[in-house]
């Protein structure tokens, strides 16, 4: 037990609990603002995006491109080479890769003197942070220990793998059930579709991507289905077992399906296992968050939270700039408090989807009068490939103000095209302004700044 009392002097200004993007940002701006700062993180450095999250979907995102490319080549006048994917390189290749940025944000720490300690941390008291058998005192604790995915209970459950899993599965799985329709769903489907699996998505509703726009959604659905998925809707799984050749699905309506693997991408929860929360007064929201102020600070004035853990919008810029803005605050000279409107988001499905603002439904709530513009055409380069793809886009429109509150985007480099129009809109860009921007040709993207007429409807 650390001997600090209130009033002493403890071993830190600040103790962070998760070296991943959240903690790792708040850690590195304390530091470099003078704290004396220690961060514990118990599995890797870099948290879920470096090493089970973002980054490592990212390189599989490219990974998958290639087996379609070849293919478009041809209409280019590429002959086909016979091609051959090896799982093992890909997964091999990315382990080094990760090694490689785990390495970084251990010396990025290193370089503010950022103490790091490798553990488990659990809260002992509101100042008292125990890792394996030693104590730590700080005048400030930050919980940003971050999500765990979450597998509903059902028989044979632990038979199912999640995201932490799926890239470093020994071998290759032919045989994909891909059960949610949520980001990790959709992008992984999309991602072992493309490496060549026979892949199966289930989802218990009628039309996944639920908080999406629903022009996007149906987008999503028949660009997703034309691509080789097998989208099941209304479905769900009761039960997984084992037989001599893998794994046997149970379906809600009696069906089987025969997989080598079935990945869960069902949600993800708080990570506050074994954290020590029941010794202090940090209060919980109703869905399992640590409830937070416009500070990140939690009902216990001396321990803070942010990032996934706080729930909000789970992504890592989110994360990157509440560890900044609390670092800031409480360790520098700048009240910036976070601004969460407008925050783009992409799903790197294939084509990517973009979006930034409200959907149409949400927009028609808010604004009451909104003009839509909407486009759908086949992108100049499946004009020669012979893909069948089709790219779709959609700004929406505050008609009273004639601002632009919405953009949504299912298209190559959606994500890409996406950033830019969130600076515009962040900025409060008029339709008005959009329509005199000079379009750059030929590019999708110049068709943002060409939708001149309403869309009616039909
Ligand atoms: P995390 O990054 O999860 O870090 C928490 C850290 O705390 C972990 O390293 C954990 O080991 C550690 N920890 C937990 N408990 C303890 C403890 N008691 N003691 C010590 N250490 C502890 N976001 C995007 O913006 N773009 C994407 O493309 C994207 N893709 C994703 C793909 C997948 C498959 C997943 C799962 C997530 C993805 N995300 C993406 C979300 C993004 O990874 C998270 O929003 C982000 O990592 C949250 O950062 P964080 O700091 O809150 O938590
Ligand atoms: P999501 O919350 O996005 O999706 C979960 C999905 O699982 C939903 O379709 C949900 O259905 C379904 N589901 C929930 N419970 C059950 C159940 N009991 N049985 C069947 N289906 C169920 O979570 P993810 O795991 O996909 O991703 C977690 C978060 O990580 C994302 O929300 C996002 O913030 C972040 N992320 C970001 C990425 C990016 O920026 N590109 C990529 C990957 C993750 P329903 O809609 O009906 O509730």
């Amino acid at each position: 037990m650390s001997d600090y009392r209130p009033g002493q002097d403890p071993d830190y200004d600040l103790f962070v609990i998760g070296a991943g993007s959240g903690g790792v940002r708040a850690a590195r701006m304390a530091a470099a603002s003078g704290a004396r700062v220690a961060i514990a993180e118990d599995r890797y450095m870099g948290g879920t995006c470096v090493n089970v999250g973002c980054v490592p979907k990212k390189l599989y995102v490219y990974a998958s491109e290639y087996g379609k490319g070849f293919q478009d080549a041809r209409g280019f006048g590429w002959s086909a080479q016979t091609h051959q994917f090896d799982w093992t390189v890909l997964r091999d290749n990315k382990r080094d890769e990760i090694a490689r940025l785990n390495n970084i944000y251990r010396n990025l720490l290193a370089g503010v003197d950022a103490e790091v300690i490798d553990g488990r941390a659990r809260i002992v008291d509101a100042h008292t942070v125990a890792v394996g058998e030693q104590t730590f005192s700080a005048h400030k604790l930050l919980i940003a220990t971050g999500g765990w995915p979450h597998i509903p209970p059902f028989p044979g459950s632990e038979l199912a793998v999640t995201s932490n899993e799926i890239f470093d599965l020994a071998s290759f799985p032919e045989r994909l059930v891909i059960v949610g329709g949520g980001y990790i769903a959709v992008e992984f489907a999309g991602i072992f579709n493309g490496l060549g699996a026979k892949v199966t998505q289930l989802y218990r509703g009628p039309l996944f991507l639920r908080g999406f726009d629903e022009d996007i959604r149906q987008h999503a659905a028949q660009e997703i289905a034309k691509s080789g998925v097998d989208l099941r809707f209304d479905t769900n799984v009761t039960a997984i077992e084992k037989d001599a050749n893998g794994l046997v699905v149970t379906l809600t309506d009696g069906s089987t399906l025969h997989a080598d693997a079935v990945l869960y991408a069902t949600g993800r929860k708080p990570h506050l296992d074994g954290l020590g929360l029941e010794n202090v007064d940090v209060e919980l929201t109703g869905s399992g968050t640590v409830a937070v102020d416009d500070d990140f600070r939690t009902s216990e004035p001396s321990i803070f939270a942010l990032g996934d853990v706080i729930g909000g919008m789970e992504l890592t810029p989110v994360a990157l700039a509440e560890g900044m803005s609390f670092a800031r605050k409480q360790f520098g000279d700048l009240n910036k408090p976070v601004e969460y409107d407008f925050i783009p988001t992409a799903v790197f499905c294939q084509p990517n989807i973009g979006t930034v603002g409200f959907t149409e439904a949400q927009a028609r709530a808010e604004f009451g009068d909104i003009t839509l513009f909407k486009s759908t055409f086949k992108p100049m380069k499946h004009t020669m490939s012979g893909r069948d793809e089709k790219t779709f886009m959609k700004l929406i429109v505050d008609t009273a103000s004639d601002r632009v509150v919405g953009m949504h985007m299912m298209g190559p480099d959606a994500g890409e095209i996406t950033q830019g129009i969130a600076i515009a809109m962040r900025a409060g860009a008029t339709k008005a302004v959009f329509d005199s921007t000079i379009g750059i040709h030929p590019t999708a993207a110049e068709e943002f700044v060409t939708m001149r007429e309403p869309w009616t409807g039909g």
